[in-house]
């Protein structure tokens, strides 16, 4: 039976696979070298306070065009970057030029209104020197370590939680913020959740799409928005695309929101325009 399986196993590797094996180590490579020449860049998109409309700061998605393969979407490159090993110097990189273009920011005296969200990879949250490299880069810039934000998926958390409660206890007392992203499509223990001291909750895209087409969607958002408060923590929507879904969420107890109904993602120059202006 094992012979039958084993053989079984080496029969299914169709010839598709290995094209798409290739295309993977291909990309592997020109973004080994797009990371090593700084060749990413980072757009930012506003979030915002749901009952003033005003501008809270922004997450910042990391972008990268390649000569050879045009834009390749983060969709696409940052889990070839983590099945690779190759997140957390991307990770690096991304920390490091947010502290740059905030600095950038306050040398011009446009100080970017609240906290900009930097999304860190669950490898990333096991690395030791992740506060270090974070306070370092900070430093460096001469940036209050209060002005960033982390985002951290609900099964990054998961993966290790005891090692993400200690990790965020240390973040949270040099004045960072913390977010859990994605949430309601991981596998979060309320136990864990509730000594994980975030400050929101960021209800995933997936569920504010159907909220208003779907009664069991909705009831999700509520009881996320429910659960958020009860452990003392803020909520974030995301995916806001129309009118109606901010004004459902608010109705809710949603207090933040980030769409294309406010704005897309938008390069620095575009983004500092939001306040600017
Ligand atoms: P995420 O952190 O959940 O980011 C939100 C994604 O939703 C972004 O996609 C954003 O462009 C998109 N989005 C925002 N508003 C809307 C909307 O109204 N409708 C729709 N359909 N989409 C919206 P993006 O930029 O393609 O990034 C995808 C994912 O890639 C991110 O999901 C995040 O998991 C990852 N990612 C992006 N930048 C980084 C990074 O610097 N580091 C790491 N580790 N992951 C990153
Ligand atoms: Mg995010
Ligand atoms: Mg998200
Ligand atoms: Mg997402």
């Amino acid at each position: 039976y094992q012979a039958k399986r084993a053989k079984r196993a080496i029969c299914i590797f169709e010839p598709w696979m290995e094209r798409v094996v290739s295309e993977q180590l291909h990309i592997a490579k020109r973004l080994t070298a797009a990371i090593a020449g700084s060749r990413l860049s980072l757009h930012f998109q506003p979030q915002v306070d749901l009952h003033s409309g005003k501008l809270i700061g922004a997450e910042a998605l990391c972008r990268w065009y390649d000569e050879e393969l045009g834009n390749v979407s983060p969709g696409k490159f940052i889990p070839i970057a983590e099945e690779r090993g190759m997140i957390v110097a991307l990770g690096h990189w991304v920390i490091e030029e947010a502290c740059r273009q905030l600095a950038e920011w306050h040398h011009k005296g446009q100080d970017m209104p609240g906290q900009l969200a930097i999304n860190i990879a669950a490898a990333q949250f096991e690395e030791d020197d992740l506060v270090t490299h974070l306070l370092n880069s900070c430093s460096h810039f001469d940036i209050p370590p209060s002005k960033l934000s982390l985002e951290i998926t609900e099964s990054g958390i998961m993966d290790n939680p005891e090692k993400a409660i200690s990790m965020t206890e240390v973040l949270k007392s040099k004045g960072l913020g913390l977010s859990i992203d994605d949430f309601g499509t991981g596998y979060s223990s309320l136990a864990y959740l509730k000594r994980f001291s975030a400050d929101k909750i960021k209800i995933d895209i997936s569920f504010v799409r159907d909220m208003l087409i779907s009664d069991n969607d909705r009831v999700i958002v509520a009881t996320i928005i429910a659960m958020a408060n009860t452990l003392g923590m803020g909520t974030i929507a995301e995916g806001i695309e129309h009118q109606a879904q901010a004004s459902a969420l608010l109705s809710m107890g949603c207090s933040q929101a980030q769409g294309y109904y406010f704005d897309q993602p938008l390069t620095a120059e575009k983004f500092a325009q939001c306040w600017l202006s």
